[in-house]
């Protein structure tokens, strides 16, 4: 029977550790990552806590060519006990099997994940900031190391996970942005990998990103990579609107990410009573509920930003403005009880907190 404990290799000395209010997105990161190896004969093995450090892969490795890699994104929240807490990690272990499956990524065991990443956070807990808003970010992924230029699956993997504490997302207060309508690029087609979280994703919207960004808006909303009519995501991240009463969101249609926020703010609002629908929405019908006044707030919803309101839409040459601007009374509620419940400051009906012991409880 194989050894499917995990080791550990503690550092021998400490970084130190950013400030708190100085903190920005992952660009510092803790004193160890964990790793597991894949290999045809031998599958999933070799997992292990190490000190954080650079990788030796070969340069032929596929991941470095073809791209064949899968990620996640998820967070560790302290408590009002300075507990550590994870939100709902269990749904980005489902998927990140889901984005495996996709790319011809041998599965994991999500338990001994959660198990790995559970063990990782707690023996660098000292790292989760402390001031609001801040939390740990939490990195796993998976690239292909074979040494080969065959375009095939490759027969190694590396399973990494590795940590960055992260500043609040909204340092004066949450505050709409301005969107606009890409007409021209798409993000992803049904049939492509818009519904697995991998990399080449990222690449291909880059440019669309970079070209709005040189005319003052924050982010582009996307639409189907087809008729180039439906809405689909807004940057990185899922998207509702609230029109006449009702909360829509694009239905899943293969080219969406199925986000772990998008899932909790629906259930959310059916908790509350507010009606909730997953439909298909177009660009045009978005337009028109506008001009009648029926259109009363947008949002993106993501673990980043959790809520991120949307002031104004631009579409060609019309400016959709909405709720003047301000983040509307939806939004903002699903943002403070979200987040109210990931720093567990707000009671958590739907069992989403899983808490992680601390360290002299998990080796014992
Ligand atoms: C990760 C991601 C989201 C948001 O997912 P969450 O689980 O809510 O963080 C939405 N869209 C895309 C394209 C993503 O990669």
């Amino acid at each position: 029977m194989e050894d499917h404990s995990i080791k550990v290799n503690f550092c021998s000395s400490e970084k130190e550790k950013p400030k708190s209010d100085q903190l920005q997105f992952g660009r510092v990161f803790t004193d160890h990552m964990f790793i597991m190896d894949y290999s045809a004969p031998l599958g999933w093995h070799d997992a292990r806590i190490v000190p954080y450090q650079p990788l030796s892969i070969d340069p032929s490795a596929m991941v470095f060519h073809y791209g064949q890699s899968v990620f996640e994104g998820l967070k560790a929240y302290l408590n009002p006990d300075g507990e550590a807490q994870l939100f709902r990690p269990e749904k980005n272990l489902q998927r990140i099997n889901r984005s495996n499956d996709r790319l011809c990524i041998p599965p994991i065991d999500e338990e001994y994940a959660l198990k790995a990443i559970k063990q990782l956070v707690a023996i660098d807990k000292d790292w989760i900031p402390e001031a609001e808003g801040t939390s740990l970010y939490i990195r796993p992924f998976i690239i292909s190391t074979e040494a080969f230029l065959g375009v095939a699956p490759s027969h190694n993997y590396k399973f990494i996970v590795i940590l960055s504490p992260v500043g609040a997302y909204y340092k004066e207060g949450i505050n709409p942005v301005k969107i606009a309508v890409e007409n021209k690029y798409v993000r992803a087609v049904a049939g492509g990998t818009g519904e697995a979280k991998t990399g080449g994703n990222y690449a291909s919207s880059l440019k669309a990103q970079e070209l709005v960004a040189n005319s003052g808006y924050a982010q582009v909303l996307w639409l189907d990579g087809v008729e180039k009519k439906y809405i689909e995501e807004v940057g990185s991240m899922n998207v509702f609107f609230k029109i006449d009463g009702e909360v829509v969101t694009p239905k899943l249609n293969g080219s969406i990410l199925e986000g772990v926020t998008r899932n909790s703010v629906i259930e959310l609002l059916k908790y509350w009573d507010i009606p909730v629908s997953e439909r298909r929405i177009s660009m045009e019908d978005l337009r028109q509920a506008h001009q009648e006044g029926r259109l009363e707030e947008a949002f993106g919803s993501g673990t980043a930003a959790v809520i991120s309101p949307i002031g104004q839409l631009t579409w060609n040459d019309t400016d959709l403005i909405i709720n003047n601007h301000e983040t509307g009374p939806v939004a903002k509620r699903l943002y403070d009880t979200l987040t109210g419940i990931q720093y567990g400051k707000v009671e958590d009906p739907f069992g989403w907190i899983e808490k992680v012991r601390e360290p002299s409880k998990v080796k014992s």
